[in-house]
């Protein structure tokens, strides 16, 4: 990995993994920050009532103003907030909300204060502001980084124009980008570290789905895959079948040529039938040398079709030192009531016949 390649990795973690998975990754997360705008927006509306409290009795200005920005305005819209995490659909209004909702409390802040003498008292609503955006507002990093540089450019022009003591002017700006700092980076370190995690869980979900030595889809994911199928065939009545294959005498490849070669026959037979099925089927290793298709919205007359088809590929196919090798195949497809364990049983029992048939066939039930 080249050094950009790996300080463009160390900033985004995603950075280089496929669209699907970080696409994955901007849903979960999208999902993840619900409690937290949820809770955030309720803490600081009640906050908010304390500050319209204090700040009534003492400021000496714009009292009504205050009171409709601080008592009402800001509450609203953090209630508005709070309510809209609650439902999907309304995420995208809540956004907007919650990335315009800080701008406008800097700007009341900035109009109310600026020519004041007490000016220091309520600039800390500002700096607080600029942290509550990016580390706790449950904004993603680019989202607070709008809001913020818009708040913070807000603050510079107002504190640049504005008649305060060149000292207590130069402090202002201190703080600004103190506080505009911190958030940012404290954002980015967190967003960064929900980025790492979701990754690690992606892998270990994968791992915990794949069948270690051929890549495909172990037991527990294909016996979920087919327990998916019967709850979609049972609720709308969709056809779909499988294929059950049992590798023959395939004792006597480990027999003859040693364990070695008997796993990369197994390895080249998955991925002979991984090839040779529609995108949408699913294929998995059971366990041995025994193999599922799971093949949705198929009959059995389709799926006998498709078995016939890998049956023509594995017959033809050259396999690492044994050369030829065949399969027996049970064909059967989901009718009635049947559960996932009655038609495993039911295609268990075709293969069985295709077996004592003098195998390298196909049997359907
Ligand atoms: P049949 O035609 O009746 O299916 O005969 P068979 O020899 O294929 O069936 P049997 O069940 O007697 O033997 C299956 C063999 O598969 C026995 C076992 O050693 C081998 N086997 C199971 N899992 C693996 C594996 O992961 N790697 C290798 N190399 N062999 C395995
Ligand atoms: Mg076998
Ligand atoms: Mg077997």
């Amino acid at each position: 990995m080249s050094l950009i390649n790996k300080l463009t990795r160390s900033l985004d973690p995603l950075q280089g993994v496929p669209d699907s998975i970080r696409q994955e990754f901007v849903l979960w997360y999208r999902q993840a920050k619900a409690p937290q705008i949820r809770y955030v927006a309720f803490l600081t509306l009640s906050l908010y009532f304390v500050y319209i409290f204090m700040e009534y009795n003492i400021a000496t200005t714009h009292r009504e103003l205050r009171l409709l920005a601080h008592g009402v305005l800001v509450p609203a819209a953090l209630l508005a907030v709070g309510l809209m995490s609650n439902e999907p659909r309304y995420y995208r209004p809540m956004r907007a909300l919650l990335m315009s909702a800080p701008i406008g409390a800097v700007a009341a802040n900035l109009y109310l204060n600026h020519d004041q003498p007490d000016f220091a008292a309520y600039a800390p609503e500002m700096y607080l502001n600029l942290m509550w955006t990016f580390s706790v507002s449950g904004l993603t990093l680019r989202q607070a980084t709008f809001t913020a540089s818009t708040s913070a450019a807000l603050m510079l022009i107002v504190t640049l124009e504005s008649s305060l003591q060149p000292g207590v002017q130069c402090l202002n700006l201190l703080w600004i980008l103190a506080s505009y700092s911190f958030g940012m980076l404290s954002a980015f370190l967190l967003e960064r570290a929900h980025k790492t995690m979701f990754l690690h869980q992606n892998r270990l979900a994968l791992s915990a789905s794949v069948d270690g030595l051929t890549g495909i889809w172990n037991r527990a994911r294909i016996d979920q895959f087919f327990a998916d199928e019967v709850a979609r065939a049972q609720r709308y009545g969709t056809p779909f079948s499988v294929i059950l294959m049992d590798i023959d005498h395939f004792k006597s490849v480990n027999d003859t040529h040693g364990h070695t070669v008997g796993d990369s026959v197994l390895c080249q037979f998955a991925r002979l039938l991984r090839e040779n099925v529609r995108s949408t089927d699913r294929v998995g290793r059971l366990g041995g040398e025994e193999f599922l298709v799971v093949l949705p919205g198929t009959d059995h007359r389709h799926a006998q079709a498709a078995a016939r088809a890998l049956r023509q590929r594995i017959n033809g196919f050259d396999f690492h030192t044994v050369r030829r090798k065949t399969a027996s195949f049970g064909v059967t497809q989901y009718c009635g009531d049947d559960s996932a364990s009655a038609m495993l049983e039911r295609v268990d029992r075709a293969l069985y016949r295709a077996k004592q048939n003098g195998r390298d066939r196909i049997e359907v039930l």
